[in-house]
């Protein structure tokens, strides 16, 4: 199959559809690759790395749509890109249609077959294509937090571990599940005195069986958030409730009520956050004060270490870009549920009901 990888042309996205690493597993099944000019450039990666990787190297991104049979991005296809879509050709990538009828609507004239990174599930019903980038915010929230929490921030210029005689800071986690476990993993790494809130008893007991007592474990209720806001130096919000707006976990009156220059990381924000003061805040300005309390929202949170990002966002959707060039998209949707769950719109029409109900369409 013939597989074209353009440049990622969204505002400060670094990120590539395929690494040098993926291009070479490719090539080495036959598979010819098509990789735009300094596509990887943002994360280090140069044409003269993808051609020892066996790809093409194309100096433009409408030679890469018009002759691939397959595209693989990372972000959703501009309206540029949308263009020059044709019918059945295969577009793999992440899309987040519901909110987004302009995308939707060009995807269903292009005709194409749009597979969206963000609904394919797996065995468990989990969703292994957004894993990755949960497993990287989770890990880099504690990164963020901790600067934060350094005066020159705004913060109480507080050392999350701690030295010899003095203390470490108090993490609260809200939430356990990829970001939150992911967070718990990092703060224990820097030696901060962490615990962990969530409503479900199965995570609780695996996190239990993980940590060994080095975090403190409990059921997320309003009078156990009550009981530790005063005392946090930092909270994480990480909570999902699937296809609903993230819940308020933390009000405007408890903000009041925590430590002057004390840290709020809100990675539920793409969610609408799970602090009631969260607005969404990007890269550039990350953080702002209310009520003393430093908050940090930024809404694409793995953007700002692209390339971990894009080979950990690679090794999850290699398996599933190699089924497609190897069996054909019938195939390799038809043998695998989850992996038909990824299909949104193919030929003219909506596949996927979450979007559909979001448009009042037929699906
Ligand atoms: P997940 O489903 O793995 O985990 C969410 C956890 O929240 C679950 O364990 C659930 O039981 C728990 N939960 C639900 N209600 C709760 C409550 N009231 N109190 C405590 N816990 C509760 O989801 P995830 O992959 O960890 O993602 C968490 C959030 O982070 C999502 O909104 C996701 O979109 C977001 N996210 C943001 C970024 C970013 O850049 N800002 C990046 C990746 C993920």
């Amino acid at each position: 199959m013939i597989i074209g990888v353009p440049k990622e042309i969204k505002d400060h996205e670094y990120r590539v559809g395929l690494v040098t690493s993926s291009v070479r597993e490719l090539t080495s099944l036959g598979h010819h690759v098509l990789i735009e000019t300094q596509a990887g450039a943002g994360i280090g990666l140069s044409d003269a790395d993808y051609v020892k990787a066996g790809a093409e190297i194309i100096s433009d991104a409408k030679e890469v749509f018009t002759r691939s049979e397959m595209i693989v991005k990372v972000k959703e296809p501009q309206a540029g890109e949308r263009s020059l879509l044709r019918e059945g050709q295969i577009l793999f990538t992440y899309l987040h249609l519901a909110p987004d009828f302009p995308q939707t609507k060009d995807l269903i004239n292009s005709k194409a077959i749009c597979i969206a990174y963000e609904t394919v599930t797996d065995s468990s019903g989990k969703l292994p294509l957004l894993a990755p980038m949960s497993e990287v915010a989770g890990r880099m929230s504690i990164q963020a937090g901790a600067q934060t929490l350094e005066n020159s921030h705004g913060g109480r210029g507080l050392l999350l571990s701690g030295v010899p005689g003095v203390e470490p800071a108090n993490i609260v986690i809200l939430g356990g599940g990829v970001v939150g476990s992911n967070a718990a993993r990092i703060a224990m790494g820097m030696r901060a005195n962490i615990t962990l809130l969530d409503r479900n008893l199965e995570t609780l007991r695996a996190l239990d069986q993980e940590f060994q007592g080095k975090v403190t474990l409990l059921y997320s209720t309003n009078e156990a958030i009550d009981k530790l806001v005063p005392e946090a130096d930092l909270i994480i919000g990480a909570v999902l409730i699937p296809g609903a707006a993230a819940p308020k976990l933390i009000s405007a009156e408890h903000v009041k009520r925590m430590k002057p220059g004390s840290a709020l990381v809100d990675v539920a924000i793409d969610q609408g956050g799970c602090f009631e003061t969260s607005h969404p805040t990007t890269h550039t300005e990350p953080t702002y004060i209310v009520d003393d309390v430093v908050h940090y929202c930024v809404a694409n949170m793995p953007g700002a270490v692209a390339r971990t990002s894009a080979f950990a966002l690679n090794n999850a959707t290699l398996p599933y870009v190699i089924n497609l060039a190897n069996k054909g998209y019938k195939k390799a949707l038809l043998d695998d549920p989850g992996f038909l769950a990824g299909m949104n719109v193919m030929y003219g029409k909506i596949t996927c009901k979450e979007v559909a109900d979001a448009f009042n369409l037929h699906y």
